[in-house]
């Protein structure tokens, strides 16, 4: 089952990409059949919401959540997202609880829904965070052969799509 909401936040995600994110989202659909389904909790971050996030577990009470400050996460630039799993619970079609668990076979195939979700961005060439040192399960990012510095640098030179005036021409 699609997820209006993931449908909606990967139209945030870079132009390039977009067309790419919406197959690959297709092919998660089809392969998660049970009670659980994939949902992007964040695509773009705006520098503002990055600085914002950073400051939880330093300025602001909280848990650590990044190391990154506005301008140093791909996600400020539309080229990562972070996932969740949703569960139906009750079996009453209302995925409603959501579920960080990466080892659990929700659709019974077999295969761990959230390796399922990783295997198939894995196909399309995504990097994933949980193969770091520093593990980040939820996130999944496509850098275009670009370090975050260069990005950053793109959009600071007005560098960036007509459109939008948001993402960095790459
Ligand atoms: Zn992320």
């Amino acid at each position: 089952m699609k997820d209006q909401i993931t449908l909606n936040r990967i139209q945030l995600m870079h132009p390039k990409l977009r067309a790419e994110v919406l197959e690959m989202y297709n092919q998660i659909c089809l392969a998660l059949t049970g009670k659980a389904i994939c949902r992007f909790s964040y695509t773009l971050r705006t520098y503002k919401e990055q600085d914002d996030l950073y400051a939880l577990g330093r300025t602001k009470p909280g848990k650590i959540v990044t190391h990154a400050r506005g301008g140093q996460s791909y996600h400020n630039f539309g080229l990562a997202f972070d996932i969740v799993l949703l569960i139906d619970e009750k079996g009453t079609g209302k995925f409603n609880k959501a579920s960080w668990q990466t080892n659990v076979d929700f659709d019974g195939d077999g295969i761990h829904d959230w390796f399922e979700v990783v295997r198939i961005c894995k196909l399309y060439g995504w990097e994933w965070g949980g193969d770091w040192k520093f593990s980040d399960k939820p996130h999944f990012q496509k850098t275009l052969g670009h370090s975050v510095v260069k990005l950053a640098a793109l959009v600071k030179a007005g560098r960036v799509d007509a459109k939008t005036k948001t993402y960095p021409k790459v």
